[in-house]
C-alpha cells in the first residue's frame, strides 16, 4: 500500500517547523510577538498606528508588513514609530513562516520588546500557516458585515483575540453585533474581543492594555 500524503500536507508541515523555529528565535529574544490578521481595508495598520502611539514610549516595537505589494504598510509603521520591515510576497495571499524568518533577519531582536507582523490582507488562507508568534489576532470590522464569522469560521476558530473595529460606523451600517457573536461564540467560547474605533479612539486602550500585560509576563517568564 502506497502511502500518500497530498502536496498541501507537504507545504503545512514544512510551515509548521519552521514556524516551530521562528517561535524559538522569539522566545529566545524575550520579544512577545502577534501576528495579525483580516480582510483587506478591516484596519490592520491603523490598530497598528494606534497601538505604536500608545506603547512607543514604554517598549521598543518592531513591525513587520506582508502584503502582495508596495512599502505603503511599512512605511505607515515606521512614521507612527516603528522600526518597520516590508516583506512583498510577491503575489501570495498570507504571509508564511519562512517570510517571516527573512524579515527576522532584518531585525536585532534583542533590542525589542514587541513584534508586531501584519499578514497579507485575506480571510482563508492565514488561518493555516502559523508564524510562529505568541498569539493571533484577528480584525473583525464593521462594513464587512456579521455574517463573516459563519463564512469564515477557520479564520475566527484559532486566534486568541479579537478585535472588532470601526464601532463608530455602527448607527450607518446593518451589522447585527448579537448575531456576529453569536457566531464568535460558536467558534471560539471565551475568545477576548476588544470593540474599538481607530477614528473615534474608543475601545482602544483596553486593546492596549492587554498586549502591554503580556509584553510584560513574557519579559518576567
Ligand atoms: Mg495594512
Ligand atoms: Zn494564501
Amino acid at each position: 500500500m502506497t502511502k500518500k500524503i497530498s502536496i498541501v500536507e507537504k507545504i503545512h508541515s514544512a510551515n509548521d517547523q519552521l514556524a516551530a523555529e521562528n517561535k524559538q528565535q522569539l522566545n529566545q529574544a524575550d520579544l512577545f510577538s502577534l501576528n495579525i490578521m483580516a480582510s483587506p481595508g478591516a484596519g490592520k495598520t491603523s490598530i497598528i498606528e494606534k497601538s505604536l502611539e500608545l506603547l512607543k514610549s514604554d517598549y521598543k516595537i518592531a513591525a513587520i508588513d506582508g502584503d502582495v505589494a508596495t512599502s505603503i504598510d511599512a512605511n505607515r509603521a515606521a512614521e507612527a514609530g516603528a522600526t518597520a520591515v516590508q516583506i512583498n510576497t510577491g503575489g501570495q495571499c498570507h504571509t508564511d513562516a519562512h517570510m517571516l524568518r527573512n524579515a527576522l533577519m532584518e531585525l536585532d531582536l534583542d533590542k525589542f520588546d514587541l513584534l508586531l507582523v501584519e499578514n497579507v490582507g485575506n480571510l482563508i488562507c492565514p488561518a493555516s500557516f502559523k508564524l510562529g508568534t505568541d498569539k493571533n489576532v484577528l480584525i473583525a470590522s464593521i462594513p464587512e458585515g456579521d455574517d463573516k464569522p459563519y463564512k469564515y469560521p477557520a479564520m475566527y476558530q484559532d486566534v486568541d483575540a479579537l478585535i472588532i473595529n470601526k464601532i463608530d460606523l455602527l448607527p450607518y451600517v446593518k451589522f447585527d453585533m448579537e448575531y456576529f457573536q453569536k457566531g464568535v461564540q460558536m467558534l471560539n467560547p471565551d475568545l477576548i474581543t476588544f470593540p474599538v474605533s481607530c477614528t473615534t479612539g474608543k475601545g482602544i486602550e483596553a486593546w492596549v492594555n492587554w498586549v502591554s500585560e503580556h509584553v510584560k509576563d513574557k519579559k518576567v517568564s
